[in-house]
């Protein structure tokens, strides 16, 4: 069957051989395995359930969010002589019935459809007696709730397995899975550990930096014009501030288009449009934009405001490079932007959701103060310890020198545990900076040894101290009605003098305090 398989590459797809993955994807698939496929986005998943779909008997259907892409993946399939067809919300009820008709005749390899018909009694019963050897699930993550786009017809997939006699495979897609949401992937779809095919997340042509405490404005508007004539987007927390970059860039005479849910469908559409045929250089999105986009030549993707948590990011900035030409993708980072976040979590509906959603953005804020290699840092976030350093990203380039600034850690970490650890960062650079704020008096701060003991740096330079010992777990975040900040076991050995703490670009303490931590 593999020989087969990749005959059809070549025949009906026009490439000469499997990336990596793919090749044992589908003989997992062939062998009948449930399976679960882990690739970065552009990484080839489709390939992976098309050729099966191919090769096998019957009808493979594909259930995915992605209405806009299953109309293109399917004019891609038909255009490759591949039958293949699609059932959403977009088409009429006698379309759905032709299409069911076609189905039931046997006249379609690849029938892709949306999760909502899974809700439907109706639809399922349409589908029983057709020969299913395969069930593709993209998207996957879908299924979880610890995902990032959770849908809840995805749970029924499980159910519709079950409705064919032959017991079809499963196989699930993703681009962005923790180990967390693997795992409810797997147990969700009766997919055994060991038939998990993760490759590579390391995408070796982006080149990731973090710009932190910058005038963003200026930043974007310098960097656009430099490179005026490569395609970028810039994304944003909220749709106001998608409409002032959007203005201040058409201002600049730079042809940009935005894109949020708060436009038009029209208007969305045209801009989408005019980005994906390169007649505007700039998309200025909010995360509304982008799922199923398949634009190669992205040279940049800036996000303005801190994203919400690392699994979003990496699939934001991933549309990157898709054509492997080198790329960057940068973080624009201001510390209000993580109250934005807060906020936006706040109102998510599922109050349970609250405390993993803040859990994830910290992470996100990590990621931001990180000295460690960016690319390296991603890696080990979705469950891959093994990465090695990019040698290209913001951190590895830095070649400002380390200064040594355990000194001003062990003083945090003291004024932080004669707080009782029960304060955010704010109050607590308050406290080490010896502000008059009403809080701190009010708490009799201003009598602890550590008051003011950092008062040559401003609080911000404090706050951003702070932030960095979280990123590097001398300080931990315990996530409540608001966060408060505690000393971890990393914290406690610097506290003891086991260990130092070294800082690029640093501030440190010139005048050691009368009372020495
Ligand atoms: P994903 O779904 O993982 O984001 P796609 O399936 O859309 O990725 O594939 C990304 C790109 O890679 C597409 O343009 C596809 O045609 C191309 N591609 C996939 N497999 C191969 C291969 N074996 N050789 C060359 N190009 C491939």
């Amino acid at each position: 069957m593999l020989e087969s398989a990749k005959k059809l590459l070549q025949s009906h797809f026009g490439y000469e051989s499997f990336r990596v993955g793919q090749e044992q994807a589908i003989t997992q698939v062939f062998e009948g395995h449930n399976s679960i496929c882990v690739m970065p986005t552009g990484g080839g998943k489709s390939i992976c359930y098309q050729i099966p779909a191919l090769v096998m008997e019957g009808t493979t259907i594909v259930v995915s969010p992605l209405i806009s892409l299953m109309k293109d993946q399917v004019d891609a399939l038909l255009a490759a002589g591949i039958p293949a067809a699609y059932i959403n919300s977009s088409l009429d009820f006698d379309e759905v019935r032709e299409t069911l008709m076609d189905v039931q005749r046997g006249a379609i390899k690849l029938l892709y459809i949306a999760p909502e018909r899974l809700d439907s009694e109706m639809f399922l019963n349409e589908l029983q007696g057709v020969h299913v050897p395969l069930i593709a699930v993209d998207e996957a993550h879908c299924i979880s709730q610890w995902g990032h786009d959770f849908r809840p017809s995805y749970r029924l997939i499980s159910r519709m397995t079950e409705l064919f006699p032959n017991n079809p495979t499963v196989l699930a897609l993703t681009a962005t899975a923790t180990p967390q949401v693997r795992e409810d992937i797997c147990r969700i779809l009766n997919i055994e550990e060991q038939h998990t095919i993760m490759t590579g997340f390391e995408r070796p042509n982006l080149t990731f930096s973090v710009i932190r405490g910058q005038d963003r404005e200026r930043f974007v508007k310098e960097y656009v014009v430099k490179n005026d004539k490569e395609a970028g987007i810039i994304y944003a927390a909220t749709r106001k501030t998608v409409d002032s970059v959007y203005e201040m860039l058409l201002k600049k005479g730079i042809k940009a288009a935005k894109y949020h849910a708060g436009m038009p469908d029209h208007e969305r559409k045209s801009g989408q449009e005019r980005f994906l045929n390169d007649e505007v250089t700039v998309m200025v999105a909010t995360n509304a934009f982008g799922m199923g986009i398949d634009k190669s030549n992205i040279r940049f993707v800036i996000h303005y405001q801190l994203p919400k948590n690392m699994e979003s990011y990496y699939q934001e900035a991933g549309r990157a490079g898709r054509d492997g030409l080198p790329s960057e993708c940068i973080v624009l980072y201001a510390s209000q932007d993580v109250q934005t976040q807060r906020f936006l979590i706040d109102q998510a509906q599922d109050p349970s959701r609250i405390p993993g959603e803040l859990v994830k953005l910290q992470a996100m804020v990590d990621y931001c103060h990180t000295e460690s290699c960016l690319q390296q840092f991603i890696i080990h976030y979705f469950g891959d310890t093994a990465a090695e350093t990019c040698g290209h990203c913001g951190s590895c380039i830095d070649d400002r020198e380390s200064l040594d600034v355990t000194k001003d850690v062990q003083m945090v970490l003291s004024c932080v545990i004669r707080m009782g650890q029960k304060f955010g960062k704010v109050m607590t650079a308050q406290v080490l900076t010896g502000s008059r704020n009403k809080k701190v008096l009010d708490f009799k701060f201003d009598k602890l040894s550590t008051y003011g003991i950092l008062k040559h740096q401003n609080s911000k330079e404090v706050s951003n101290l702070i932030e960095f010992m979280i990123s590097q777990e001398l300080l931990a975040v315990e996530q409540g009605s608001f966060p408060t900040i505690y000393v971890p076991a990393g914290g406690r050995d610097v506290l003891l003098g086991k260990r130092q703490v070294l800082r690029k670009g640093a501030v440190v303490t010139k005048q050691i305090a009368a009372n020495d931590p």
